[in-house]
Order: C-alpha cells, then structure tokens, then sequence
C-alpha cells in the first residue's frame, strides 16, 4: 500500500514566514492527487516536503504507513518529476534514464529491461541514444517521466511537469500522464497553477489558498458545490458569477431564499437568454460590454444594472457589475444590447 497522509502539515521557513499554516490530506493508495492553488499559496512547498527537500515543522507526512518526516529523500521510495525536466545533458536519453538505478547499484540487465520498458511505453524506443537537446520539448518530458517510472517508485510526484510545454502538447501530454498512471495505477501527486489541468487530471483535488486548503474533493463535485468564494472563483473558466443576493432583483427571484448575506454563484453556462424567469430561478437585465466567439461557445460579457452591483470582495472575482454568460454556438446579441438572462439551476 502506498497511501500518502498529510496530518496536520506546517512549514515556517527560516525568518519566519509561515507557508503552510496546518494541512490534512489523505491520498488512498493508486490514486492521482492535484494540488493546485494561486501562485504563492504553497503547493511547491508541500510537495517538496513530500519529497523531503524541504524540512516539516509541524504535523506529520505518511508514505505507505510509514511516516517520513526524518527520512532521506533517497529512502522515501518516491520519484518526482519537475518542470524544468532535470535531465544531463551530456548523457544520451538511456543513460538519462539508467543513471539512478545504476547509482543504486542495480544489475546492468535489470537495468536494461527497466529503460527499455519505460521507453517502450513512452514511445522513445528510436531515441535513446540522443542527447536531450536532440528532442523536442515533449519529447524531454516523456524522458523526465521515464526516469521516474523506471525507479518503481511507490509515489509519483510531478511539480508543473508541462508548464514549458506549448498549449497544444500541454493537452497531448496531460492526457498521456493520465493514462500513464491508470496503468501503472501509482500513487500520484501532482501540483498545478492550471485549474483545467487539475480537473481533468484529479482524482482528488486539493485546492489551496495563502498556506491552507480551502477544499477537498473529487473535481466535479467541487466543481458543483465550492466549499467558499475563493474555490467558486478559482475552479472554472471563465470564473463563476459572484452576486450579493442582497440586491434587490436578484432577492426576490429567489421568492426570499436567499439570506441577507448570502452570496449567490452562478455559472456562465447556467445562464440561457430568455424573458421567462424559471420557477426558483434567477433573471438579470444586462447591457451587452462585449462578446468573445470561440467557435463552439460564445461567451458574452454584460454589466448589471447600478443597483446590483455589489459583488462579493474575493480573489479573483469578476469586476463589480460584470457578468459572464456563456452559449453555445456562434449567434450573440450586439454589443450594447439590452437583454435579459436568467439562471436555470442557481446554486
Ligand atoms: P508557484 O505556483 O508560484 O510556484 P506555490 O504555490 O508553489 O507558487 P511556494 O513556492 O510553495 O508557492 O511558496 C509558498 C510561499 O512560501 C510563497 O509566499 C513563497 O514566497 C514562500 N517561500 C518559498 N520558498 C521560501 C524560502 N526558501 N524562504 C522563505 N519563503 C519561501
């Protein structure tokens, strides 16, 4: 078994700064864990603590029942990926890969079949006798996988593997990842800034904030539920429409629903264009600011009316007024367009 435990993880770095303020996780054995979170939030941190290349100054982590918090990096039986790749590159791409089992000590057959398995699997068969810069930039980062994938390790640990990467071959790449790990089914961690790359790739997601996790949970369920506004704005592009259903309209759509305070989420696609107002549902006039054609999607870009436009203070929320609709296809109302929007499954 290879579960990963995180009880109650703190890192204060020398003068004092508090990166992680106390973090639970629990990731069950096989399963591929993402962190993700704004930069600064500290998910690099937690995962080099994982690795043991950074100190733990509070709480305990756990590999495989084990904890680890005194162990060498060496002897934690984990492989990390980086995003810079870390590859020599002097040696060709099967010395990449051969070197640290050799430094092991391994057998030079063992060794032997390890890389050529690896390179099998990762389609680099015809290029281990390059050199790294030889490869393209996909190509160096199957290489970085195979190093860890030759070890066996019991935990994967990637640290914005494809952030070099090319939009298109980012894409090529996280599914390859994902479909790497089913069949190797190891225990993964994963950090990203990409919230796209995180749903797709999780099987739990961990989303992080200044030190602590704000939630945790299987992607779309956090998706459809965010615990907080930081999580409803963070996970979802573009972001989720934060209202204050203190204004008025919006009150009283909700037939007195909705509390005072409350703060009420909407997704751009939970909006259609209409003049209907869905029973428990939610309607909105907007001023048409812009529209933005993507090909299968139009996402138009309104602003509310004077009285409604207390918006929640959150990172990373939409600009006070605006709000985000998103339709499929490419037929949209004219800039400046009076229409009307209403919310067929207000959350
Ligand atoms: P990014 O996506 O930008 O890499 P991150 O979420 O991975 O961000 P970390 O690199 O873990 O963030 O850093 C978390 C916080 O800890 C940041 O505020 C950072 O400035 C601080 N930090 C990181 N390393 C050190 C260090 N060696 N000494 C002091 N503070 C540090």
């Amino acid at each position: 078994m290879a579960n990963v435990t995180l009880r109650n993880v703190r890192k204060t770095y020398t003068g004092g700064f508090e990166a992680i303020k106390g973090v639970n996780v629990d990731v069950a054995d096989g399963q591929f864990c993402v962190l993700v979170g704004p930069s600064g939030c500290g998910k690099s941190t937690l995962l080099r603590m994982v690795a043991g290349l950074e100190t733990v100054t509070g709480g305990e982590i756990d590999i495989g029942g084990r904890v680890v918090n005194q162990i060498e990096p060496a002897d934690r039986d984990i492989a990390m990926v980086f995003q810079n790749y870390a590859l020599y590159p002097h040696m060709s791409v099967y010395n990449n890969m051969a070197y640290g089992l050799r430094n092991r000590g391994m057998a030079e057959t063992e060794v032997k079949s390890r890389v050529e398995e690896a390179a099998r699997v990762l389609e680099l068969t015809s290029m281990l006798e390059r050199k790294p810069r030889q490869l393209s930039g996909g190509q160096r980062q199957r290489v970085a996988m195979g190093r860890a994938i030759v070890r066996q390790p019991k935990v994967f640990l990637f640290d914005e593997p494809l952030s070099n990467l090319d939009a298109k071959l980012r894409i090529a790449m996280r599914v390859e990842i994902r479909k790497l790990q089913r069949r190797l089914n190891t225990t993964s961690i994963y950090v990203t800034h990409d919230q796209l790359e995180a749903m797709t790739l999780a099987d739990v997601l961990v989303v992080m904030n200044g030190g602590q996790v704000e939630q945790v949970g299987n992607p779309l369920a956090i998706y459809e539920k965010p615990a907080t506004t930081f999580v409803a704005s963070f996970i979802g592009a573009p972001p989720m429409n934060l209202m204050s259903t203190r204004a008025d309209e919006i009150k009283s759509q909700l037939n007195g629903a909705a509390t005072e305070a409350g703060i009420l989420g909407i997704r751009p696609e939970d909006f259609v264009i209409t003049d209907q107002t869905p029973a428990g549902g939610v309607a909105l006039p907007l001023t048409v600011e812009a529209i933005e054609r993507v090909g299968a999607e139009t996402f138009i870009y309104g602003s509310r009316e004077q009285e409604e436009q207390r918006v929640a203070a959150t990172p990373g929320e939409l600009p006070p007024g605006e709000v985000i609709v998103r339709i499929p296809g490419t037929e949209a109302p004219a800039i400046g367009a009076r229409i009307r929007v209403a919310a067929i499954r207000p959350k």
